[in-house]
């Protein structure tokens, strides 16, 4: 849309008393249209659109754009969730690759011979073709980040959220699933009405007028919808059995994780271990003394350790007895409304 990324095509179809108006309006309306969470969002989010570019005189821009992008299946897929499947998120380029890897290049042979008569490409080229990317291409293994708690701990931002996040505000239930803040909404309770806006967002319904827009995907990256799944075969990690928790986010469905499935898939672990390594160590070398001082504190610190120990798994059992009751209750409560 800026002209930069081989979308220039389309300044020819501004009005040209608006030089700028597409890093202002253009490029973030189209990213508005990819961030929509469901189809009937993406349906409610072009209408919205549509008024604010007529407003702006660049009616002959939304034609050509709506013809292409918005009213032409099936190229109007392409808001980031819609293969439903985290990880598989809308893109050209796996397109552009396949056409590489077809013809081949200076260093690599194409999978199909180009140049040949009909007859041949359909007997010899094709079957060809359709081995090459069923048989031999089979079971692709994929990572799941957000079965890795080390990512998590590492994670300054992360452990910044950890360490803000309150279970009993940040958090409830509701269809089976966990509603979790977003990093902009921490301690902000998740209110019925919250929840109503956020719903309505990704039925398509919008009851704000089009200035507002951007409010409609907001309402939805406020609140992280995390469920559980069970892990797919294909994960490359094969020593990870149970649950995982997946997101319906837009990072989750780009990266396989968020800040909030990450809380909700280690929520037992961070409780022993997350505080710990969120203070860090410094950087800074040690004195002879000081590595003295550290090491008598070491000897002292094992001795407390059995106890300690047993503290900590007490407290880990309580915080998870506590959380599955919370959660009970919060779905009683919800019921209740
Ligand atoms: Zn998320």
């Amino acid at each position: 849309m800026d002209g930069k990324d081989g979308n220039g095509g389309y300044f020819r179809y501004r009005s040209s008393q608006n030089k700028e108006w597409f890093l202002r309006v253009g490029e973030p309306d189209v990213r508005l249209l990819y961030g929509c969470y469901t189809k009937a969002m993406f349906v409610t989010m072009s209408l919205l659109i549509k008024q604010a570019w007529l407003q702006d005189g660049e009616e002959r821009l939304w034609l050509v754009f709506s013809d292409s992008y918005i009213y032409n299946s099936p190229f109007n897929n392409w808001y980031f969730s819609c293969s439903g499947i985290p990880g598989c998120v809308p893109d050209n380029n796996p397109t552009e690759n396949c056409n590489l890897d077809l013809k081949g290049h200076a260093s690599m042979e194409g999978v199909v011979s180009m140049r040949r008569g009909f007859q041949e490409t359909v007997q010899l080229e094709l079957p060809k073709m359709i081995h090459n990317h069923s048989s031999l291409r089979i079971c692709p293994r994929r990572e799941f980040p957000v079965l890795n708690i080390n990512n998590a701990l590492s994670n300054e931002c992360f452990m910044q959220y950890y360490a803000l996040f309150d279970w009993t505000v940040d958090c409830c239930t509701s269809d089976h699933s966990l509603l979790v803040n977003s990093e902009h909404r921490l301690s902000q309770p998740i209110t019925p009405e919250r929840i109503q806006t956020m719903r309505n967002s990704l039925n398509g319904v919008f009851e704000d007028d089009f200035t507002k827009r951007s409010d409609m995907v907001q309402s939805c990256k406020d609140i992280h919808i995390v469920r559980y799944t069970q892990i797919p075969e294909t994960n490359g990690n094969h020593h990870h059995l149970g649950m995982m928790c997946v997101c319906n986010c837009v990072q989750f469905f780009e990266q396989q994780y968020c800040y909030q499935s990450l809380i909700v898939q280690h929520r037992s672990e961070l409780v022993l271990r997350g505080t710990k390594i969120a203070g860090g160590s410094t950087k800074k070398k040690k004195t002879k003394k000081e590595l003295e001082r550290m090491n008598m504190m070491v000897a002292l610190d094992s001795r407390r350790k059995y106890k300690k120990t047993t503290k900590e798994i007490e407290r880990h059992t309580k915080t998870n007895n506590d959380l599955q009751k919370m959660i009970q209750e919060k779905e009683q409560e919800l019921q209740d409304i």
